[in-house]
């Protein structure tokens, strides 16, 4: 009897002294990283620009898609896929994620597809549809791009299931200042242009993946930042300043992944912009602060469950006016044109436009990390509203998942006007522009995800 209590007390001390120290926690996740080039067959019409009136012929560097499967068990697990591309379609998104669920029983609250927005990427037909005017055979290729996408994605997610190995997270934040707020206000109105004094959102969110034996396997950053040091004159693919960054980190940890998602970016631009050592000056400004977390001694050590949630919001357009797309659809502006004529089609059709559907997704971490994800071009308010609103969190805003069919303004956007608030609808061929209410939805929304995560509304969360 004294041998047993004797072994039991031992036993007890064991597992308190393992709770204390975290250890048995952090041994119980496994990571899988996995990549693969997406570089479209060339010659291949790029995304991003109305001006370019030829397909890109050349590549600068190979372009991306990288998955990090993150699992403790089949319940408490998140996919994280991110794409040098300009935006996904719902259409490929879903493609993955049904897949994915039938294959790997993945829930789609626990697949977070991201793409960098780079403007030296392939076309993603039918994103930005209204700037092409594609042949047949630009078409038949733009419609094989997109399944070979859905393919080779899952691919990599089956690959990093597959190498599912004991890893521990940590992460923590850093900072570089070369993203400026766009939104120039003039006599005429907000202008695409530089405005030093606007919101901007310059925090570098990393996580990493590192074995027992403390080598780094994954380095996941982020940065609210237009992917477009390069112009509408550049025709070479690449993935601009996230690609290099990625490419310089990988130099530097060579048995790493690095994996760049990008924040809130809607109204941010790289400044200074306009040529390829622009676009690597930026990469490595990038580079300098995840390696300054890294090797810093602020990293988090990131405990699972890991909870996942997916909502899809309805976001109301304001009226549709029939008689300014009669007018529209007479105009010289050829993007003014199509779009009235997808427009006047779908009136004429009844389908609604009267709704967008807008995907939000969250990923928590324990109480150690929260994910926020959000679909499409998400100007940098939101940003900024949800770290002050969850300021008790560790929080990491990504724009730009899931999909990427439109610009989401704030309220104050909306106010101003502006093309993330009016004129980039023509070139997403919507009708635009969407109701004051899209940012409460949107609150209301996240704050519903934040719940089902198990994050409390504290009084210094309202
Ligand atoms: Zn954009």
């Amino acid at each position: 009897m004294i041998t047993f209590n004797y072994l039991e007390m031992k036993r007890t001390l064991i597992i308190v002294l393992l709770l204390v120290t975290g250890v048995s926690k952090g041994a119980d996740m496994k990571v899988g990283i996995a990549s693969r080039p997406i570089t479209p067959p060339l010659p291949f019409w790029m995304s991003g620009y109305a001006v370019r009136n030829a397909p890109s012929t050349e590549v600068l560097h190979d372009i991306w898609a990288k998955a990090m499967v993150i699992e403790k068990n089949e319940k408490n697990r998140v996919v994280i896929v991110t794409t040098d591309l300009l935006g996904l379609s719902p259409e490929i998104s879903e493609g993955i994620a049904q897949r994915v669920e039938k294959k790997h029983g993945v829930d789609r609250s626990q697949l977070l597809l991201n793409s960098s927005h780079t403007h030296c990427g392939p076309a993603v037909w039918p994103s930005l549809s209204m700037i092409f005017d594609f042949s047949p055979e630009d078409q038949r290729k733009a419609v094989n791009y997109n399944l070979k996408l859905i393919e080779d994605i899952v691919d990599i997610i089956d690959s990093a299931f597959a190498k599912l190995t004991p890893m521990q997270l940590w992460s923590g934040h850093g900072s570089t200042d070369f993203a400026m707020n766009r939104r120039q206000p003039t006599d005429h109105g907000i202008i695409n242009g530089i405005n030093p004094k606007g919101p901007v959102d310059h925090d570098v969110p990393v996580l990493i993946a590192k074995t027992p034996d403390g080598k780094i396997r994954a380095i996941l950053f982020g940065y609210a930042c237009h992917n477009t040091t390069l112009g509408g004159n550049s025709i070479n693919i690449s993935g601009d300043y996230a690609g290099f960054a990625q490419i310089e980190l990988q130099k530097a940890y060579p048995e790493a992944t690095a994996l760049f998602f990008i924040g809130c970016a809607g109204d941010q631009n790289p400044q200074p912009r306009g040529t390829v050592d622009l676009a690597m000056q930026h990469g490595k400004s990038l580079t300098d602060a995840v390696q300054k977390v890294l090797l810093s001694n602020n990293l988090k050590p990131i405990y699972p469950p890991i909870r996942t949630a997916y909502q899809k919001v309805s976001l109301g357009f304001q009226s549709f006016n029939i008689d300014s797309c009669r007018s529209d659809i007479l105009s010289s502006d050829i993007f003014k044109q199509r779009r009235a004529k997808l427009m006047l089609e779908a009136y004429n059709k009844n389908w609604d436009i009267s709704e967008y559907t807008y995907p939000l997704q969250v990923v928590r971490f324990n109480r150690d990390l929260t994910i926020l994800a959000m679909g499409d071009e998400v100007v940098v308010d939101y940003s900024l509203k949800m770290k002050k609103k969850y300021r008790n969190e560790n929080l990491f805003v990504a724009g730009y998942c899931n999909q990427v069919m439109c610009y989401i303004p704030s309220k104050r956007v909306l106010e101003e006007g502006g093309y993330e608030a009016e004129t980039s609808m023509i070139y997403y061929g919507l009708p635009g522009p969407f109701k004051n209410e899209i940012e409460d939805r949107i609150t209301i929304a996240v704050s519903k995800l934040m719940k089902e995560v198990g994050v409390k509304t504290s009084k210094n969360n309202k």
